[in-house]
């Protein structure tokens, strides 16, 4: 199984002689065992199998292998949503008062988390424009710093982290390069083949790719050396809760999606429900036809409307003349650049309000990536509470409309988008 396309359709599930063609949904929190020793050694990670659905279930590891395989990773975990795969894969490196370097463009829910929340908790987060020159990056670094943190594409900035300048960083210093790769999805980029080491999703987005199941993963390249870098006391030190085993040596080149499992989720408990599990894994079954579908219905509307006289600017990386552009020739599979298009309209709010209520295709929602085409007025929802200053530093300036492109035939997608612009401007 080399190509994607067929990882996208088989990977993570093969069944034995007899047994269902399709992946079973185990609704089940508990699993029998035959003597208390057996299922004692389990406990101690002294043998592999399941005992609670916490720490470990079937349905869900049919889509961590089939994920982990599209990512090309060494082991995958399943999380109850996106924000808690980030958490969780945070709280695998840092604690209270360390630090780490993150790009400002990214998620505006993410950057919530490591604003304020993480701050609460003793562990502070350095941002950095995505396009910051090296030595802005570098200066940010110390010896308590844990990671750098970077959105493949960002939402809804539409900016493409710079992989090449981030991993140089990352390998100069010892760190950890995090990624969060929801709208890329591997199907567009693969970022373990960049110098990424740990990979979060949110699989509410393309990975679903049908807004049925909130859900996330964190993937472990297994290329980085955690063993003697003193950055990582967590993995070198001795773990009381497992009788002194040291996860950098017990579990070699997976010791990082292996903590986070048997101590993060562990003791954090953010699963991912079987049936969700199911779900995401139906979706990602299409993964492969859906995001050129998606990424060529992105570029024929980012196309239209940069020549729309209602339209005072486009922001969409498959745009030839995009400062984005050379980015996602470089790392995207066919330069593809999914379907989020954001763009901002003239007339400011008002204009923006006129142009959703005439929308018929797409309709307002807080969500983006799946198969019905969507939008999404940043400045009167998500970002409600900022001032027209803070959007514009936020790189969510108060005329940015956010759009979301399905599946549905691109000739209906632009003309929907363009009606609605005529009205908007009346
Ligand atoms: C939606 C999203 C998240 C958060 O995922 P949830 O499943 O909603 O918690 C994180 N990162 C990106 C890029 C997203 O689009």
């Amino acid at each position: 199984m080399t190509s994607i396309d067929t990882k996208c359709v088989q990977a993570g599930y093969d069944p034995k002689n007899g047994e269902p063609r399709v992946l079973p949904i185990v609704q089940s929190t508990t699993y029998a065992y035959d003597t208390p020793e057996a299922m004692g050694d389990l406990f101690d990670l002294k043998a592999a199998g399941y005992f609670y659905t916490r720490i470990g279930n079937p349905t869900n590891a049919g889509l961590e292998d089939k994920v982990n395989a599209l990512e090309g990773g060494v082991g995958a975990l399943a999380t109850a949503s996106g924000m808690s795969a980030t958490m969780l894969a945070v709280l695998n490196l840092a604690s209270a008062g360390d630090n780490f370097v993150s790009s400002s463009n990214i998620y505006g829910g993410t950057y919530n988390l490591f604003a304020v929340t993480l701050k609460r908790m003793g562990i502070e987060c350095r941002f950095v424009e995505n396009d910051a020159p090296a030595e802005e990056i570098e200066s940010k670094i110390d010896e308590n710093t844990k990671f750098i943190f970077v959105e493949t594409i960002a939402n809804p900035a539409g900016k493409i982290a710079d992989f090449d300048k981030f991993s140089q960083i990352s390998k100069k210093y010892g760190l950890v390069l995090m990624c969060d790769n929801t709208i890329s999805t591997p199907y567009i980029c693969r970022p373990f083949e960049y110098g990424v080491n740990v990979i979060v999703h949110a699989s509410t987005k393309y990975l679903d790719g049908h807004a049925t199941s909130v859900g996330g993963l964190i993937v472990d390249g297994g290329n980085f050396e955690y063993l003697g870098n003193p950055r990582y006391p967590l993995f070198n030190n001795p773990d009381n809760s497992y009788h002194g085993l040291v996860f950098a040596k017990d579990f070699g080149n997976a010791c990082f999606i292996t903590r986070a499992r048997v101590v993060g989720m562990r003791d954090l408990g953010a699963i991912m429900a079987p049936m969700n599990a199911f779900l995401t894994v139906l979706g990602t079954e299409t993964l492969h036809l859906r995001m050129p579908r998606h990424s060529e219905n992105g570029l024929a509307l980012a196309k239209a409307l940069e020549s729309n006289p209602a339209v005072e600017w486009v922001k969409y990386a498959g745009l030839e003349n995009d400062p984005d552009h050379a980015k996602a020739v470089k790392y995207f599979t066919n330069g593809y650049c999914a379907g989020m298009v954001s763009f901002g309209i003239k007339g400011g709010r008002e204009a923006a309000s006129k142009f959703q209520k005439a929308l018929k295709l797409f309709r307002i929602v807080t969500h983006i990536a799946d198969s019905r085409s969507c939008v999404l007025h940043p400045a009167t929802t998500t970002h409600r509470q900022l001032s027209d200053k803070d959007l514009e530093q936020a790189g969510v300036p108060a005329n940015l409309i956010r759009l979301s492109v399905g599946t549905e035939s691109a000739e209906d997608i632009v003309n929907d988008v363009l009606n609605a612009l005529i009205e908007s401007q009346k």
